[in-house]
């Protein structure tokens, strides 16, 4: 993906009010990030563990999400699985919950999915990032990276409709 700075990160916030999005820790090495290796930008807060937040291009426009922990990470085999990259994590993934964008997210509404606990989805697909696991796909990049865009376009339709 194209390089961010911080104000188009924090301009993109879909599901925080604008105060939240002026607040929250945008990652301080924006220019040292593996942009090209990157197919959205995800990063846990070092401030707020339980705080997550996810950046991606989507039909030519930003949208970022604030995520929350739910405290709970998947120990289980079944639940050890990347709901959006499909790795398997030897230490488990987290169930991160989003509110929903507008009116819903107010009322309370929120969407949850099992994720690489740091966000680093696009690195493990391409074997940049060891997540503690034996395991072998017979998919090409190509096809993961698809499948993952896939599946995180699902998940943000659910957060934004
Ligand atoms: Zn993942």
């Amino acid at each position: 993906m194209k390089p961010l700075t911080e104000s188009e990160i924090r301009a993109a916030f879909v599901n925080c009010s604008k105060g939240e999005a002026a607040r929250l820790n945008v990652p301080r090495d924006l220019a040292e990030r593996p942009w090209e290796d990157l197919d959205f930008l995800g990063w846990r807060d070092p401030q707020a563990p339980d705080r997550g937040y996810l950046v991606i291009e989507l039909d030519g426009r930003l949208v970022a999400i604030v995520l929350r922990a739910s405290g709970a990470t998947a120990w289980q085999a079944r639940g050890s699985l990347c709901s959006l990259c499909r790795t398997p994590h030897a230490d488990g993934v987290s169930l991160l919950v989003a509110p929903r964008a507008g009116k819903a997210g107010k009322q309370g509404h929120s969407v949850g999915a099992y994720m690489c606990a740091d966000l680093a989805c696009s690195l493990y697909v391409r074997g940049l990032k060891d997540p503690g696991t034996r395991f072998r796909e017979s998919l090409t990049l190509e096809e993961k990276v698809d499948r993952m865009m896939g599946n995180l376009t699902a998940f943000l339709a659910k957060v934004l409709e």
